[in-house]
């Protein structure tokens, strides 16, 4: 292809964007496809010769199109948003014509300096502390865009630890112990870190502390889904006693499931009080703080050592653009900073984002971000988050309005969750035959034991009567399911209790209904159940203690024979009982079933534990919710 042709090209393929997403409606929202269609469509190796374009973009339509989910369509109401626009669309498109990797300042100026000046632009417009700032007199910290909020989830807690243990470090650290760890290895100190997050936290916490060798724990939240300051505040104390380091805190406002809010006026001042950093993760919310009359989740927030959001969601800046602010940007430096002398340059005073990151070469993502405030305007950026609020709120009308419905988690912002009063088995039909049909995309997610189905509003261009057809195809489902005779059986397996039941009553119950459902399925198969959303129920019950199994959120074994009291300060030297080293306990096969682990601490401690009986964390109440597999995005 030569410049000519690129030029014509290019102009055909913006109107074929221009009408696919003003026509987008008319397509069927999820694929008819099975594993594997597109590979039976496409010859098995590459064109030797060149291919006339016509060819290439034909095939566009005839094969990618029919496997495309469509992301953009108002009828999409999974997950949560993943918008583009026009402005971010063009912005990108120059972005990807420049190609400048900007690592250092020198290595493309204007690609280091446009993104700070519009992250103190957008830091701005959230209405976030003035620390978070790169151009202000008092501020140590700025604000960098990265690929996804789980990169900044890990780049957060790498900060966070190479900032505690260097803090481990230092003589005159006053913190736990009287031995001196200046010569103490790096991997024992990680070992002895322990971070926190909620139940309902993203997954990516998780994989963070996976990838980290950092233990994380998952903790307990109201019946809001909000973790409390009291109950962060146990957990130091406890962890503490066992002779644990506490390092950071992700708090979530707006959790995948239900968009719940952890509070952060509790939660910041004990952050600062036990020397946690405070990471906030308001990867959907966060575009709502460009309404000052959304803020009120925001409170605490000047405690916040970082925070991270998806303009790439809701703010209509595609993928990827996720930004990301610092208070002190100096321990962002000491944890990922390398020198070699081809990156070096004569500007040392200038910003350069390698510094800042995992990857060396970032991408010029900033101009679709300042193309889409420019174009837009914030005025017109609030109307649109306001409008998705609007539609929302419309849906949960409707919703509230149906008896065969219920909501059982409060709607904050653009996302309604439902379910059918008639019980699990029932909401999970509705949703496979909404998912069968193709009309619309939804997914399920668990509130307790709960199934229940998320509607977000997506798209920027859902309007009322989007939402009365969707509507109106989820209560023609759902009144087919409830014809008489349909729904004697599926009832029985609805639960009596959620919340109050203990999860070793709650575990039973499924236990029970398990059976029942099997003995269902053998008798008249009337009612086929999916079983991924089955088992995923079933396991809720028995999650909490699956994921405290994990490397990542396991506490480290106290010896069998001690018994430690929780209540009583630690005994002098409490890390002592951690034994450096591992200690084959089982003969030749636990010998070598430790070996691998052997250079690593935290993991050999992890096979310990498993040796050993699970500690137990204290859940008396089971107002526990995760996502399905799906619900992961
Ligand atoms: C979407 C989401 C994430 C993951 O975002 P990525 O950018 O895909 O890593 C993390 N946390 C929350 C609360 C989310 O909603």
């Amino acid at each position: 292809m030569q410049a000519e042709e690129y030029t014509r090209r290019g102009k055909e393929l913006v109107d074929y964007i221009g009408q696919y997403l003003t026509e987008i409606r008319s397509r069927r929202v999820l694929p008819d496809v099975q594993p594997g269609f597109l590979r039976t469509l496409l010859p098995s190796s590459a064109p030797c010769e060149p291919e006339p374009w016509e060819n290439i973009l034909q095939d566009v339509e005839n094969i990618i199109m029919p496997g495309v989910v469509h992301w953009q369509s108002p009828h999409m109401h999974a997950y949560f948003p993943a918008l583009n626009s026009w402005p971010s669309l063009l912005g990108d498109m120059l972005a990807d014509a420049i190609n400048c990797l900007g690592f250092t300042w020198a290595s493309s100026p204007a690609c280091t300096e446009l993104e700070m000046c519009v992250m103190d632009w957008l830091c701005k417009a959230l209405g976030l502390p003035d620390h978070f700032l790169h151009h202000h007199p008092d501020s140590r910290g700025g604000g960098i865009l990265q690929s996804t909020v789980s990169e900044c989830t890990l780049v957060a807690l790498l900060a966070a630890r190479k900032d505690k243990i260097l803090q481990m470090k230092s003589s005159d650290s006053t913190e736990m112990l009287s031995d001196s760890l200046t010569d103490t290895d790096e991997s024992i100190l990680n070992s002895r870190l322990i971070a926190y997050a909620s139940d309902q936290a993203h997954s990516s916490v998780e994989k963070a502390g996976l990838i980290s060798l950092v233990k994380i724990r998952f903790l307990e939240t109201d019946e809001k889904f909000s973790l409390r300051g009291e109950t962060l505040q146990r957990a130091i104390q406890e962890d503490r006693r066992r002779g644990l380091l506490p390092v950071m805190l992700c708090a979530t406002l707006g959790s995948t499931g239900v968009c719940s809010f952890d509070c952060l006026a509790e939660l910041g001042p004990i952050c600062a009080r036990e020397g946690l950093w405070l990471h906030v993760d308001a990867a959907y919310a966060g575009s709502a703080l460009l309404c000052p009359e959304l803020r009120y989740f925001l409170s605490g927030m000047e405690f916040a050592d970082s925070f991270v959001f998806n303009p790439s969601k809701w703010m209509m800046v595609h993928f990827d653009c996720t930004a990301f602010w610092v208070k002190d940007k100096f321990k962002l430096q000491q944890t990922f900073s390398v020198d070699p002398l081809y990156l070096r340059h004569d500007n040392s005073g200038a910003t350069d984002f390698m510094h800042w990151q995992i990857p060396l070469s970032r991408r010029f993502r900033s101009l679709k971000l300042w193309f889409v405030m420019r174009s837009f305007g914030l005025n017109n950026l609030q109307a649109h988050i306001r409008h998705g609020v609007e539609m929302a709120k419309l849906f949960e009308s409707l919703v509230r309005s149906d008896s065969n419905f219920q909501i059982p988690a409060e709607r904050h912002l653009g996302l309604v969750v439902f379910c059918l009063v008639g019980g699990n088995a029932l909401t999970q039909e509705l949703l496979r035959r909404l998912t069968q049909s193709g009309t619309m995309f939804l997914i399920p997610a668990a509130v307790g034991t709960k199934l229940i189905i998320r509607f977000t509003v997506t798209s920027q261009f859902t309007q009322p009567e989007d939402i009365h057809r969707d509507w109106s195809i989820i209560q023609r489902t759902a009144a087919e399911l409830m014809k008489p005779g349909f729904g004697t059986r599926p009832l029985s397996l609805s639960l009596s209790t959620d919340t109050e039941a203990s999860e070793d009553e709650q575990e039973t119950l499924w236990q029970e209904q398990e059976a029942e459902k099997l003995g269902d399925r053998l008798t008249e198969g009337r009612m086929r159940l999916e079983p991924m959303i089955d088992k995923h129920l079933v396991r809720q019950g028995q999650r909490r203690a699956t994921r405290s199994m994990s490397c990542s959120a396991e506490l480290p074994p106290t010896r069998p024979d001690s018994t430690l009291n929780l209540r009583e300060a630690p005994p002098p030297g409490a890390l002592a009982q951690i034994p450096e080293s591992p200690v084959p306990t089982e003969g030749r096969r636990g010998q070598k079933r430790l070996l691998k682990f052997h250079s690593v601490p935290s993991l050999w401690q992890c096979a310990m534990q498993q040796m050993y009986r699970p500690l137990h964390w204290s859940t008396s109440r089971a107002s526990y919710f995760t996502c399905c597999t799906l619900t992961q995005k």
